[in-house]
């Protein structure tokens, strides 16, 4: 008789650890697996639009946000200058 109430407690033991433990421990791991994921992927879209126009001769309109070459004078949808 006593024996089996050893046991049983044990048995208590073990599942609460494991759902105290075990389990808070694996949900901690996916929640910071699945932020590291998004935390990359925004990265990648942040990155996407410079790497489209790369390159020395190119840079974005502080009016309009339009791609303007460094040879223009001025940029060519709002005409806005930096001279
Ligand atoms: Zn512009």
């Amino acid at each position: 008789m006593d024996r089996v109430s050893d046991f049983g407690v044990l048995w208590i033991l073990f599942v609460a650890l494991v759902i105290y433990v075990f389990i808070p421990l694996a949900l901690s791991s996916l929640v910071v697996w699945i932020l590291i994921k998004i935390l990359r992927t925004q990265n990648k879209n942040k990155k996407a639009p410079y790497q489209e126009h790369g390159g020395r001769e190119e840079f974005r309109c502080l009016g309009c946000g339009a791609i303007i070459n460094s040879k223009q004078e001025s940029c060519q949808a709002c005409g806005w200058t930096w001279k």
